[in-house]
């Protein structure tokens, strides 16, 4: 097998996945969406229709850039055939032909195909595997179609259409902006400007596409603020990044470290291989056999040694790794992360989605007059306002109203009514039944809260026109509109995170009118921290009638939501804790929320620390440094202390996975040595800068992608183990059966069969072992462990030697029962391969017999054990292989002594375990135990 050129797999332009979000927004019509858009809109177009668009695909082709060179069935085919030694031996086979030996020719050059067969379909199905991989990870982008805003892939887009973007996303093709709120992009990919270009629309200018235009978007840039829409002047090759395309060339991934450090150790074995079958050859010709003959058994020979597989199998393990975290909702964009994932000795993670469930619900809003206490639950349309236990109407209380307003035009999500049915008694209507949402999970829970105090979009429709918007910004942490009056009058709203807003604050709203904002202070701070403290996310609210700037507000008051923890995030927490692997929760949210939410899910404990970012920026990094290890939350910080966490961590040798969602959370994800982006809330930027996806947000998937990192190293070193002591058996047999005098113990075609057979199906079936049972339970292993650490060379070595010891063992007994060459290495060959066969399974574990190991839990290796027996024994028992391999088929006693003389080391060295078990188990009790306080 050859290794496959496999190593682009994810380079495509970027990542971007459906989020939830996003995959309602496709339905969702120009009309239904949020009225208080920017003017600049109205100019506008409407987009293409669907049939216009499909009839420009088929005129202009597909909008990607000249596309990656597909490899070919055939290709890879041949490939099976590039190796040295294997052209070697079919020159050999070919000299073969030409003295007139056709039968052994025939033979080699049937084994050999099959072998080639073999390798191909493994290598054809992995190619497949990553190309839907890759394929998961195809772009997407948003645009109108029959006025309908759509999520299509950005292939489809052709020029017209008109789209929409916003902060994370990639520009899908060159486009001209026909509307813009606040919009900036990083285009350093195509000016080598770091500085974030800002755009805007510019009417006076046409549509000509040069670069540096501040009203043009270009094909693989980063919108890195705001929001906008443009149409679409230019796709695929006639981009701005099309022109260059062909400068840059083919971006080739680098294969993983562990492919490097085999490829060299391959390197290695083959040169001893080389030296040894030299020797054998040698040997040969000096004892009298013909050069031809000596010349295609030291080749054949060399063939089966050289475990020349052994990184296409690891790229095949490490594939197949990728497609199992798939099924658990882990995209794996870098090979090399499967190998990092499963030395990650700490996790920083989110809190908002990640640790929770990112359903808001408010529960509680305090204004300077009350507290009011808000029923129902989620998305149900059921509830409404208490104060002191009773029911009132929001419209009666003026500040209460004024809250709501704010959090209904300071606001970009949606929601609509679905099977709405109206109670209505004295006091108050209740609607039951659930809202249709879009948007923010915090600013849903707004609209739905003030929905239940009867404040709605649609309410204020006719009160107010907002005409700009400041977006919400985790690094800012607040989010202002500004909104017109039919009368003229202007106003600002404000909602944020409370340290944000009470700073700009100078007035606080009463029901008796507007006081100083430093009488009611204390007041505030107090609900804020007590809100906090129960785990409640909490906004608070402000505004100012006319003037500029973002000062002299008017507190109008707080609202608290809460938002529950994930119920598996405590689990995941736990096993993490017990395999080693720290968790960190780095949080835009309040200290007392994100300790009060570290503490339910098992982050934060008695005598952790919490820093917030305020903290962060009064400390320099080696006091970070110093202190770090101590800290498991870290609150309020912005993406930018992100980078401060994982450098300091870093610089302590920790190997840290980080995860991240908005734009800004791109650096730090590249920064860590395991970059993981959100599936469903992450931006494009995100999503392109990490290695790992994680499909549902969930903290729980990263603990089972750092699973199958771990397993499938684990699973790397059986196979390693396995190929490398069987090919050393092969030699040791060759070997010491030339330099002892015998008759060569098995002739070239044998040799290879024996390859055949054992080699290439039970070697993957190792890859696919699932984890064992104490995978989680102990440390990560360190990065710089080299695969053989924890004295696996000493193991290779003498299984393999036992397994040549075996063999010859074999032959010599047999030899001189039968008298015949042929039964000798009939017998041998059969030793050889059962030799293997057994040993497979002694690979499964590391600290287990065979006696004790799980045998049902691999299907496949015990399908392609099975099947390798049968092919060992039919080329025994069936006549027309007898003739291919030159075989004969074994009396009953001389065939159960070459099984009993295969079973001795195995059942020996399930004794040897089993004697280290007790000892270590004997010392283990044997040591003081340590004072547990
Ligand atoms: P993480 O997902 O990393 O845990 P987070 O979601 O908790 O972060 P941010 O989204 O950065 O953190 O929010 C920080 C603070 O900003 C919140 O505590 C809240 O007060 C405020 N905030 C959050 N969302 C909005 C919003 N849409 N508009 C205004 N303010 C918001």
């Amino acid at each position: 097998m050859k290794k496959p050129a496999i190593f682009r797999i994810f380079e495509q332009d970027q990542p971007k996945l459906t989020s939830s979000s996003k995959t309602e927004e496709r339905n969702m019509t120009e009309k239904e969406r949020p009225s208080f858009k920017p003017k600049e809109e109205l100019v506008c177009p409407k987009g293409l229709s669907n049939k216009e668009a499909q009839k420009r695909l088929k005129q202009d082709g597909e909008n990607r850039l000249k596309s990656e060179k597909q490899v070919s069935a055939a290709k890879i085919f041949a490939g099976q055939f590039k190796d040295f030694l294997v052209l070697i031996l079919l020159v050999s086979t070919g000299i073969s032909v030409f003295m007139g030996e056709f039968a052994e020719a025939l033979s080699i050059a049937v084994i050999l195909l099959l072998n080639a067969i073999l390798g191909f379909i493994q290598e054809y199905r992995t190619e497949k595997t990553l190309e839907t991989l890759k394929n998961m990870a195809a772009p997407t982008s948003k645009v109108f179609r029959d006025g309908t805003l759509r999520e299509i892939p950005a292939v489809e887009l052709v020029t017209g259409d008109l789209i929409e973007v916003q902060a994370g996303d990639r520009v899908p093709a060159d486009a001209v902006l026909c509307s813009a709120s606040h919009l900036e992009a990083e285009e350093s990919i195509l000016t080598g400007e770091s500085v974030p270009a800002v755009k805007a629309p510019d009417p006076s200018k046409g549509i000509s596409n040069y670069l540096n235009q501040p009203h043009l978007l270009y094909m693989g840039t980063s919108i890195v603020k705001g929001h906008g829409r443009a149409t679409i002047v230019a796709t695929g090759m006639n981009t701005q990044m099309g022109r260059i395309a062909g400068m840059l060339g083919e971006i080739q991934e680098e294969p993983t470290p562990l492919q490097k450090r085999l490829d060299e150790l391959g390197k290695y074995i083959v040169a001893a291989c080389l030296f040894i079958s030299a020797i054998v050859i040698a040997v040969g010709l000096f004892r009298g056999y013909p050069l031809l003959q000596m010349l295609i058994t030291g080749v054949s020979l060399a063939v089966a040694a050289v475990p020349e597989g052994l990184p296409a199998i690891v790229t095949i393990a490490l594939a197949l790794a990728v497609k199992r975290m798939v099924r658990r909702h882990a995209l794996v964009r870098r090979l090399h992360a499967v190998e990092t994932l499963g030395c990650a000795s700490i996790i920083c993670t989110d809190k908002t989605g990640t640790l929770t469930e990112n359903k808001m619900t408010v529960r509680e809003v305090v204004t300077a007059n009350a507290n009011y206490r808000v029923e129902g639950n989620g998305y149900q349309q059921a509830g409404g306002f208490l104060r002191d236990g009773n029911h009132i109407h929001a419209k009666y209380e003026t500040t209460l109203c004024r809250l709501l307003e704010t959090a209904v035009l300071c606001n970009n999500a949606k929601i609509s009514v679905t099977n709405q049915e109206v109670r209505r008694d004295r006091t108050r209507s209740t609607a039951s039944g659930l809202y249709r949402t879009i948007g923010e999970p915090t600013e849903i829970a707004l609209l739905i809260m003030a929905a239940k105090g009867g404040v709605t979009r649609q309410s204020l429709q006719s009160e107010y026109q907002v005409y700009d918007e400041t977006p919400f910004d985790s690094a800012v942490k607040y989010m202002s509109v500004s909104a017109r009056t039919p009368g003229g009058r202007e106003y600002y709203f404000f909602k944020g995170a409370y340290d944000v807003i009470s700073k700009q604050c100078d007035r606080c709203m009463t029901e008796q009118g507007t006081r100083p904002f430093s009488e009611m202070n204390g007041y505030f701070d107090e609900k804020n921290k007590q809100l906090a403290s129960s785990g409640m996310r909490v906004l608070a609210f402000a505004y100012r009638e006319g003037g500029q700037g973002d000062s002299h507000l008017v507190f109008l008051g707080l609202c608290g939501m809460i938002d529950p923890p994930r119920k598996e995030a405590r689990r995941a927490v736990q096993v993490c804790r017990r395999a080693g692997v720290r968790t960190v929760m780095i949080t835009g949210d309040h200290q007392l929320t994100a300790c009060a939410i570290g503490e339910q899910v098992g982050i934060y404990r008695k005598g952790n620390l919490c820093f917030t970012g305020a903290e962060l920026d009064a400390m320099s990094d080696s006091a970070l440094e110093k202190v770090i290890h101590q800290a498991t939350v870290f609150a309020r910080v912005s993406p930018s202390h992100k980078l401060r966490i994982v450098r300091a961590l870093k610089r302590r040798g920790e190997i840290v996975a980080m995860t991240g969602d908005g734009v800004n959370d791109a650096p730090a994800i590249k920064e860590a040595d395991i970059g993981v982006s959100m599936g469903i809330t992450g931006s494009d930027v995100t999503k392109q800068a990490a290695d790992v996806i994680l499909l549902d947000d969930n903290f729980a998937t990263m603990v089972a992608a750092i699973e199958e990192g771990r397993v499938i190293y684990g699973n790397i070193r059986k196979f390693i183990r396995y190929l490398l002591s069987c090919n050393i058996g092969e030699v040791v047999t060759m070997f010491l059966g030339m330099l002892m005098g015998m008759p060569v113990p098995l002739l070239p075609m044998q040799i290879l069969m024996v390859n055949l057979v054992t080699d290439g199906l039970p070697a993957i079936a190792l890859g696919l072992d699932p984890a064992e049972e104490d995978t989680m339970k102990k440390p990560p292993r360190s990065a710089n462990d080299s695969i053989f650490s924890g004295g696996l060379v000493f193991t290779i070595l003498t299984r393999g030697i036992l397994i040549g010891f075996t063999t010859l063992t074999v032959f010599t007994i047999v030899f001189r029962m039968s008298l015949s060459v042929d039964a000798a290495r009939t017998a041998a060959f059969l030793a050889l391969v059962l030799s293997q066969l057994i040993h497979v399974f002694e690979c499964k574990s590391e600290t287990k017999s065979i006696f004790k190991i799980p045998y049902g839990n691999n299907k496949m290796l015990l399908f392609s054990t099975l099947i390798s027996a049968i092919v060992a024994i039919a080329s025994i028992y069936f006549q027309p292989l007898n003739q291919l391999l030159k075989t004969c088929p074994l009396p009953q006693a001389q065939f159960l002594i070459t099984v009993a003389c295969t079973l001795i080391i195995p059942v020996l060295n399930a004794f040897i375990l089993k004697f280290k078990r007790m000892k270590s188990q004997k010392s283990a009790l044997m040591i003081p135990s340590v004072d547990k306080s």
